[in-house]
């Protein structure tokens, strides 16, 4: 188990839940609309929100920002350490700095202020922005990440300064599974997951859900991104998706079979309005939506609640047990009812 940091009312690490981070994709300038969007994401069920602090008067804006919302607010950092103290003057609950641009002498006074103010930090590497020393060396890869880690965390635990997160991103899927995989067995911090430029919603959610998934399954990982070009609003529901099929947080697991010629009743319209309708609720249950007898009435006896169809109709089983056989034109109330029940 890592070690649990503490950010704002939430826990990262030290076995409790994996929380869902976002980033905004406003200028924090314009306090209104970043706010309108981070409270769109809390309402979704973002846990944890990072804004870019890339001017004097982005950093300065992040304290009527938290002001007004009501999760975690983490400072993105680059380049700049004077947009690190700004942020952390500001309130900030977390920073998140990248080795790959911000000089180990720059840091002194980061984290004597992150500490009087009680801030955690992510070191975040990047494959994108990696130190020039381990680059030339190592080329890009485990070897180069985790040595400008060490390098890193050494230096926050001589300055005795062990609020940490750790993150280590690539836009390669395996090098993201990979590094991670050394880093959670190399030190006791928080690895926060994600694959970065993961591309556009298709092709993003499925690298996320290969990158983050396996290394989830493994029990690493303990916050996580799934990057999306464009409306990071789209990033929640995924997220919440492949914790809730993990098994690592409340949410209702639809199970649905492809369907075939077997099939003769409306199972597809129905397996896609019951997951639709039950996306974001705050309950532990498997649904079995199963288009016949080959493999439904096996599946819907495992799940909570299932559906194993007939001829223009599908037997309803809950708990293992059949309770019974409704017609098509029913089913969606009738499940939906169950649901609501249990
Ligand atoms: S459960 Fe029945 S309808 Fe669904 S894919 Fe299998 S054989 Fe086809």
């Amino acid at each position: 188990m890592t070690k649990a940091v503490k950010i704002g009312d939430r826990i990262i690490g030290g076995g409790f839940p994996v929380l869902i981070q976002s980033m905004t994709t406003t200028k924090a300038e314009d306090v209104e609309k970043t706010v309108e969007q981070i409270l769109a994401l809390e309402e979704l069920g973002c846990d944890i929100i990072r804004v870019s602090a890339n001017t004097k008067e982005a950093a300065m804006a992040l304290s009527e920002i938290k002001k007004r919302i009501h999760i975690p607010l983490v400072a993105d950092i680059h380049f700049n350490p004077e947009m690190a103290l700004l942020s952390l003057e500001a309130g900030v609950d977390k920073i998140r700095i990248n080795p790959g641009n911000m000089p180990l002498d720059a840091l002194d006074k980061i984290l004597a202020l992150a500490k009087e103010k009680d801030a955690a930090i992510r070191i975040g590497i990047n494959s994108g922005s990696l130190e020039k020393e381990f680059l030339e060396k190592y080329g890009v890869g485990v070897e180069s990440m985790l040595q400008s880690m060490k390098k890193y965390v050494s230096y926050f635990e001589e300055k005795g300064f062990e609020k940490i997160v750790l993150s280590a991103k690539a836009s390669d899927v395996a090098l993201t599974v990979a590094i991670n995989e050394v880093l959670a067995k190399e030190f006791p911090y928080p690895l926060h997951l994600g694959v970065t430029e993961a591309g556009v919603y298709e092709t993003a959610v499925i690298k996320s859900a290969i990158g983050i998934g396996s290394l989830l399954l493994k029990g690493y990982g303990d916050t996580l991104r799934v990057s999306i070009t464009g409306d990071p609003l789209q990033e929640i529901p995924v997220a919440k998706e492949i914790l809730t099929v993990l098994g690592l947080r409340k949410g209702v697991n639809v199970i649905s079979c492809p369907t075939c010629g077997r099939c003769e009743y409306n199972m597809v319209d129905l397996a896609e309005k019951v997951s639709q309708a039950v996306k974001g609720m705050d309950k532990d249950l498997t649904v079995a939506i199963m288009g016949c007898a080959v493999n439904g009435p096996g599946e819907a006896r495992e799940a909570d609640l299932g559906l194993a169809g007939g001829r223009k109709e599908a037997l309803l089983f809950k708990k293992g047990q059949i309770i019974a056989k409704v017609p098509q034109e029913e089913l969606f109330t009738r499940l939906m009812d169950e649901i609501e029940r249990m």
